[in-house]
């Protein structure tokens, strides 16, 4: 079964074809520029990339045309004709309150969709932009919308409900949604794959540290706390976004430096974080060069990162009752042993004990914590388009 996963935002749009069943990735790439001048990305399997600029891609119908268009190329292509697509998944930002699962998508499900557009104004009318357009061009093709939100909403109240006046969550929805699902259920089955447990008897703790970073407490399979909230500017500090601050900063900045709410957010979300910390940048290897030449501010950044991970890591512990596993994924996660390290440190109260020999690693799905640790520690590389394609699958079947 040949599944074309779409990820679509405001002006660009990335796109993978693949086989859930054999997760043979048989074509993969990016379309940029959307409405501007058009660049576009194509990797078919085993072959070289092919990459053209100014190309016209007035909208996303042209962009997916061309997707289209490189999948069956007799040269490049990897499929024959577009019936060899079973089916779209697309990966849609915010359902709300609604949607706590993929849904095959019909007129009713693209309403709904539209009406969490206020929750997350800038990716969900780019997501129903990118799922029309496939519509127009696949007709007949069923269509599966797949929510970054939707494993979160197994969260108790507890969890999700913030401390405001109740009417607030009643009229206006605002509670803890939480991001990153598609990621954390992927790794979630992965590591109980790998722990040879039903998921049902695991409690892990899923720490996806990338550009934007989030930690979920899943017990049994299930999400119970994320640290992401209302929008994804909250928990962690990231790359650029603050992550949880005291809400009091906004009003003393805002008065002091004349600031009105955009300017305000634009701060928080564009100019916070490690990279705002460290006034070096928001990559992590960038901080790890300057860390290593001594820059105080660089070094200041990666433990104050790490010191969330780890408070994280404790208190999800204590919200479960317990931990079986801390799962470390995303391109922070996956990649950096020092902040996996530095994250681990002093745990050892707890039973998690890493093994500094196995934590020299990336990319790679495997145990990296000492063979007596109680709590045992994972890299597991997120893969969230195979995780869009097995949900599409099982619905279009
Ligand atoms: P993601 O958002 O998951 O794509 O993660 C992107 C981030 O991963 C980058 O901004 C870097 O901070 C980080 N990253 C990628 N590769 C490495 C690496 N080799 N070492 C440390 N950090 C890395």
């Amino acid at each position: 079964m040949n599944i074309l996963v779409i990820n679509a935002g405001s002006s660009s749009l990335k796109y993978q074809l693949l086989n859930p069943e054999t997760q043979q990735v048989l074509a993969k790439g990016l379309c940029e520029r959307i409405g501007i001048d058009g660049k576009f990305t194509y990797k078919p399997e085993g072959k070289e990339a092919v990459k053209e600029a100014d190309v016209s891609m007035p909208t996303h119908n042209e962009a997916i045309k061309a997707v289209l268009d490189a999948l069956v190329d007799p040269k490049n292509g990897v499929i024959g004709s577009m019936k060899e697509i079973d089916a779209v998944g697309h990966r849609v930002v915010h359902g709300g309150e609604k949607f706590a699962k993929s849904v095959l998508i019909t007129d009713e499900v693209m309403a709904a969709i539209e009406e969490c557009n206020p929750l997350a104004p800038l990716h969900n009318p780019a997501n129903i932009i990118g799922i029309r357009a496939c519509q127009d061009l696949m007709p007949g093709t069923p269509m599966v919308a797949v929510f970054d939100t939707a494993f979160h909403q197994t969260m108790p109240p507890a969890a999700y409900m913030y401390a405001l006046p109740y009417e607030y969550y009643e009229k206006d929805k605002v509670r803890r949604y939480g991001f990153h699902g598609t990621s954390h259920k992927y790794v979630t089955q992965r590591a109980a794959a790998m722990l040879g447990k039903p998921i049902e008897e695991l409690k892990l703790i899923s720490c996806h540290l990338g550009n934007g970073s989030s930690i979920a407490a899943v017990d049994g399979g299930k999400s119970v706390d994320t640290s992401m909230g209302f929008t994804p500017l909250a928990g962690l500090p990231m790359g650029t976004r603050c992550g949880d601050i005291d809400a009091g900063i906004l009003q003393y900045l805002m008065n002091k430096y004349g600031m009105d709410i955009d300017k305000m957010l634009n701060v928080l979300n564009k100019k916070s974080g490690v990279e705002g910390l460290s006034c070096v940048s928001s990559d992590f290897r960038d901080l790890e060069a300057a860390a290593g030449k001594g820059d105080r501010k660089a070094a200041l950044a990666q433990e104050k990162f790490a010191y969330e991970v780890r408070k994280y890591v404790g208190a999800y512990a204590a919200a479960m009752g317990g931990v079986d596993a801390v799962i470390f994924t995303a391109g922070v996660g996956e990649n950096d042993k020092t902040i996996r390290s530095m994250v681990c440190k002093g745990l050892d109260f707890m039973g998690l004990k890493l093994d500094d020999a196995a934590n020299d690693v990336r990319g790679k799905e495997t145990v990296i914590s000492a063979a007596d640790s109680k709590v045992k520690v994972l890299l597991i590389p997120t893969n969230e388009e195979l995780m869009i394609a097995i949900d599409t699958a099982a619905l279009a079947k």
